[in-house]
C-alpha cells in the first residue's frame, strides 16, 4: 500500500523511489544517461546554439543552416531512440522521473524556458524586426530570419518571414518530438496512428502545401484550419484573395464552409472531437508531442473545470460576435452596429486571442501550466466540437470499473485536467466536452480499465454531470436509457 507521505524515499537496493504517492506509479529512479544519449543530446544543442548564433548574425548560409536543422533532427530522434529503444523503457516507464525533473516539474529549468519562449513569441508577433525581418521587401532580411532565407527561396521563391521561420521550427518540433512519442509509446498501436497523423498533416498541410501554393502565385491557404480557429476567414481581406485568385481560390472558400457546416459536426458525430484536436490540428499536434512531458501539469481542481467552462465559452460568443460584425460590414458597408464596431472587435481579438492567448501563453506556458492550455481554455474550435461531443457524438471512454485500483495514472496524465479515475471508480463512461481523446490515460492504465469507444449515441448523457458550487453530482444513466 503506497504511503500517503509527501517525501519521497530512494530505495537503494531496488534503485526506485517509494512513497511517492497515490496519484502516481511512476518509476522516478534516475539512470546516468549512456555515451550515445550524451552525444545526441550534445549535438541538439549545438544545434540550437547555432540558431541562437544566427539570432546575432553570427552565422549564416544554407550550409550552416542544414547542419543546425540536421543537428537538431539527428540529436533529438537519436536521443529518443537509444533512450526508449535501447533501454526498453517503452511501456514499462513512460513517465519516469517526470514529477522530479527540474524541467517537468515547475522547477528553475521549466520556469527558464517559460522565460525564453514567452520571450520568443512576444518577439515573434509583435517585434519582429528583432528577430530580423526587413523593414520593408527592397532591404534583406538578417538575423534568423534571414538564417531562413535560402529554405525560404527554394520552397517558395520569396526570402523568409518570421511565419515561415516559426512554422519550420514548429514542423521540425512535432517531427522530432512525434518520433519520440511514438518511441515511447511503441507498444500502442492507436498513439502511434494518431501521431503519425498529426506529423503528416502539419508536414504536408500545414507546411508544405501552403508553401507550394505560395510558390505557384496561389493565396495561402491551410486546408485543415478551419473557422473559427482560423477567425480570420471570413474577414474581408481573406474573402477577397480567395475570390480574385480564380477557381482555386473559390474551391479554398467553398472547402472552408463545408469543412465548417458539413465535416466537423459529420466527424466529430461519429469519432467526437478527438478527429480533430489529437489528429488533425497543428496545435494539438504540437501539444501532444513536444508538450507530452508537461501533460501532468494540468490543473484537475474544480475551479479550473469552471473556469475552463467560462472562458472557452466567452471565446466562442466573442469569436461568432466578431464575425457576424465583420460579415455585417461586408455586406452593408457599416462598421458600426449599436456599441459594435466590426475593426475593433476584430483587432481586439487578434491581440487578445489570435496571438497572447493561443501563442504566447498557449505555448509560451507549456512548462508550468500544461501542454494544452489554449485547446482546454481559449480554443473556439475546441469548444464547438466540444458541444457536438458532449450531446451529439457517438464518442465516449468505457470503464470497467471492478478493474479499477484508484492508481490515478489516467487522472494525472489527462493533459485536459479530467478526473478519469472518479469515473472509472464508478464504471462509468467519460462523456466530457474538454476530452480530446488523446487516449493517453487508457495508455497509462496498469489495469486496461478505459477504452475509447465510438458506440452508440447516449441520448441522456445531458444528466450525468452537474457542477455545483463545491462539488459535482454524477448521475447514473442506465442501459436502458442508452439507444
Ligand atoms: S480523458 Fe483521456 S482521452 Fe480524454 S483528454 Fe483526458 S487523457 Fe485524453
Ligand atoms: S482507471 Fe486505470 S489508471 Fe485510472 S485509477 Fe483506475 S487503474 Fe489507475
Amino acid at each position: 500500500m503506497p504511503s500517503t507521505s509527501n517525501k519521497p524515499a530512494f530505495d537503494q537496493q531496488n534503485k526506485a523511489w517509494l512513497n511517492i504517492g497515490m496519484a502516481l506509479t511512476t518509476d522516478a529512479s534516475t539512470q546516468p544517461l549512456t555515451l550515445p544519449e550524451k552525444l545526441c543530446l550534445a549535438l541538439t544543442a549545438i544545434g540550437l546554439l547555432i540558431l541562437g548564433f544566427a539570432g546575432f548574425g553570427l552565422v549564416t548560409g544554407i550550409s550552416n543552416l542544414i547542419f543546425a536543422l540536421g543537428s537538431l533532427m539527428i540529436g533529438g530522434i537519436g536521443f529518443a531512440f537509444f533512450y526508449y529503444k535501447q533501454r526498453n523503457l517503452s511501456g514499462k516507464h513512460p513517465h519516469n522521473g517526470l514529477i522530479f525533473a527540474s524541467l517537468t516539474a515547475r522547477g528553475a529549468a521549466a520556469w527558464i524556458t517559460a522565460v525564453l519562449l514567452t520571450f520568443f513569441y512576444v518577439l515573434l508577433y509583435w517585434y519582429p524586426q528583432y528577430l530580423g525581418l526587413a523593414a520593408n521587401k527592397q532591404l534583406p532580411n538578417t538575423g534568423l530570419i534571414g538564417f531562413f532565407d535560402p529554405l525560404s527561396l527554394t520552397l517558395k521563391k520569396q526570402p523568409a518571414s518570421q511565419w515561415f521561420v516559426y512554422g519550420t521550427l514548429y514542423t521540425l518540433a512535432i517531427f522530432i518530438m512525434g518520433v519520440k512519442f511514438i518511441l515511447k509509446y511503441q507498444h500502442n498501436r492507436y498513439q502511434i496512428i494518431r501521431t503519425i497523423s498529426v506529423m503528416f498533416f502539419q508536414t504536408g498541410f500545414a507546411f508544405l502545401l501552403p508553401e507550394v501554393l505560395q510558390r505557384l502565385q496561389q493565396p495561402y491557404f491551410d486546408f485543415k484550419n478551419i473557422w473559427p480557429l482560423n477567425y480570420y476567414f471570413f474577414f474581408d481581406w481573406h474573402i477577397d484573395q480567395l475570390i480574385s485568385s480564380g477557381k482555386l481560390g473559390v474551391f479554398m472558400l467553398g472547402w472552408g464552409v463545408f469543412s465548417i457546416i458539413v465535416l466537423t459536426p459529420v466527424l466529430t458525430y461519429f469519432f467526437g472531437k478527438r478527429w480533430y484536436c489529437s489528429w488533425v490540428c497543428g496545435c494539438g499536434g504540437l501539444a501532444e508531442t513536444a508538450g507530452d512531458p508537461f501533460r501532468h501539469l494540468s490543473n484537475k481542481k474544480l475551479n479550473a473545470w469552471r473556469l475552463e467552462r467560462w472562458l472557452i465559452h466567452g471565446v466562442l460568443i466573442f469569436v461568432f460576435i466578431m464575425t457576424a460584425m465583420v460579415l455585417y460590414t461586408r455586406f452593408t458597408g457599416q462598421a458600426t452596429l449599436w456599441f459594435l464596431n466590426s475593426h475593433k472587435l476584430s483587432s481586439w481579438y487578434g491581440f487578445f486571442i489570435g496571438a497572447a492567448f493561443s501563442g504566447v501563453i498557449g505555448v509560451g506556458f507549456y512548462p508550468l501550466l500544461g501542454s494544452r492550455v489554449w485547446c482546454r481554455f481559449g480554443c473556439p474550435m475546441a469548444a464547438i466540437l466540444g458541444i457536438l461531443q458532449k450531446y451529439f457524438s457517438r464518442f465516449r471512454i468505457t470503464t470497467n470499473g471492478g478493474q479499477c485500483i484508484s492508481c490515478g495514472n489516467c487522472s494525472t496524465y489527462c493533459e485536459m485536467g479530467i478526473d478519469v479515475r472518479a469515473y472509472a471508480q464508478r464504471g462509468q463512461d467519460v462523456v466530457r466536452a474538454a476530452c480530446v481523446g488523446c487516449g493517453i490515460c487508457a495508455a497509462v492504465c496498469p489495469r486496461g480499465v478505459l477504452k475509447l469507444e465510438n458506440g452508440k449515441k447516449i441520448t441522456n448523457n445531458k444528466a450525468i454531470i452537474h457542477v455545483r458550487r463545491d462539488e459535482v453530482d454524477i448521475l447514473f444513466p442506465e442501459k436502458e436509457d442508452r439507444k
